[in-house]
């Protein structure tokens, strides 16, 4: 294992902030594994600390086949940001900026140096487009703020990744995961072994989180380049392991070992893994997902549980104003898995309260919420 500290551009002076980076193996093939973007997700740091053990013991057997490189804390600045008491990691206190949007969109920052290089070799052109992918962001303009510089430091680690894990959590949640639909059948496995209550496909969220910019520049290279052959060299999903206090030390290990599993499928770990289980949900388009909003402000009391199978017209929640004595049920208007509830427990305007995975497109435009 050899582990790698970067520090991270524009910290004020004195209060500079590291990057650290667990490499383990070697060869051709590298999967790339990042823990709490959003700093307050604890679960995929949980289950990072489990694989950061295994992967040392993996190696020491010999045992691995391609290079892994683990970040069990993808962002030290949200880790750091307390505000009274409450833990805020999902968007800079700074700027307000959510910490897993707007990554740089790869493909327009490689495709002018790519243009009349690439041709009928996809291996060939594969390593090209990496190297292209490094150069450019090294050379890029400096990181204008921390947060830039964080980003394009796991980007620069994911770029050359023939597989990328973005390790995350909802409030209150089954273990779901995102991932462009192309690439659902590679994650299918993965989602069965950890259990996944839905699998959410989707081409643009709108939100260039990290997963969409590691996939989704070869797509747009593809199809900027149509007479080249670009394949779709780097795999990646978001990894939602179910809701914020699902640190328990049983599950993650369970977790890592269902990760592990995907590595050796992947051609990342040699040896016998046990076969993945049936899936038990289906992979249903994230443009399908209801989010379910209160009409009015008020007290929540939820009506099914997280996991639960509703369909359309079945009571979600229930909110009350309790001076007015406004009461109001919500019911799902689509049929599907109540993948993810709000951890809050009073309705506030313009914050989803539980979202459905269904299986038809009934939204448009940008999906991902702030
Ligand atoms: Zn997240």
């Amino acid at each position: 294992m050899q582990r790698i500290d970067h520090i991270l551009p524009w910290g004020c002076p004195g209060t500079e902030r590291s990057l650290s980076v667990f490499r383990f193996g070697a060869g051709e093939r590298k999967a790339y594994i990042q823990a709490s973007l959003h700093a307050d997700e604890l679960p995929g740091m949980r289950v990072a600390v489990e694989l950061k053990r295994r992967l040392a013991e993996l190696e020491g057997l010999g045992r691995l086949t391609g290079v892994i490189e683990l970040v069990p804390v993808a962002n030290p600045i949200g880790l750091g940001q307390m505000f009274q008491a409450t833990s805020q990691g999902r968007f800079e206190l700074g700027s307000g900026k959510n910490f897993n949007r707007d990554f740089t969109d790869l493909a327009e920052l490689v495709a002018p140096a790519l243009d009349g290089r690439l041709g009928a070799d996809a291996a060939a052109n594969v390593r090209l487009i990496r190297q292209a992918m490094l150069a450019a962001l090294d050379g890029v303009a400096p990181a204008g703020s921390e947060l830039q510089g964080l980003q394009r430091l796991l980007l620069r680690h994911a770029c050359d990744a023939d597989l990328v894990l973005d390790l995350h959590c909802d409030f209150d949640a089954v273990v779901h995961l995102y991932m462009i639909p192309q690439q659902a059948e590679t994650f299918t496995a993965l989602g069965a072994r950890l259990g996944a209550g839905a699998i959410l496909v989707s081409e643009d969220t709108g939100g260039s989180s990290f997963d969409e910019a590691c996939s989704m520049a070869w797509l747009r290279l593809a199809r900027r380049f149509p007479q080249a052959a670009v394949p779709l060299a780097c795999q990646a999903a978001t990894v939602e392991l179910g809701g914020m206090p699902d640190t328990e030390r049983e599950r993650a290990e369970a977790s890592a070992e269902a990760i592990l599993a995907s590595l050796a499928e992947q051609g990342l770990i040699a040896g016998d893994w046990p076969a993945a289980p049936a899936l038990a949900c289906q992979v249903t388009p994230f443009a399908g997902a209801e989010y379910a909003y209160a009409p009015h402000a008020g007290v929540v009391s939820f009506l099914q549980p997280v996991g639960a199978r509703v369909e359309a017209g079945d009571p979600l929640f229930e909110v009350i104003d309790p001076l007015e004595d406004r009461h109001s049920v919500v019911c799902a208007k689509t049929s599907g898995v109540l993948y993810a509830r709000e951890r809050l427990r009073f309705a506030q305007p313009g914050l989803w309260l539980a979202k459905v995975a269904g299986q038809q497109p009934i939204r448009q435009g940008r999906l991902l919420s702030d």
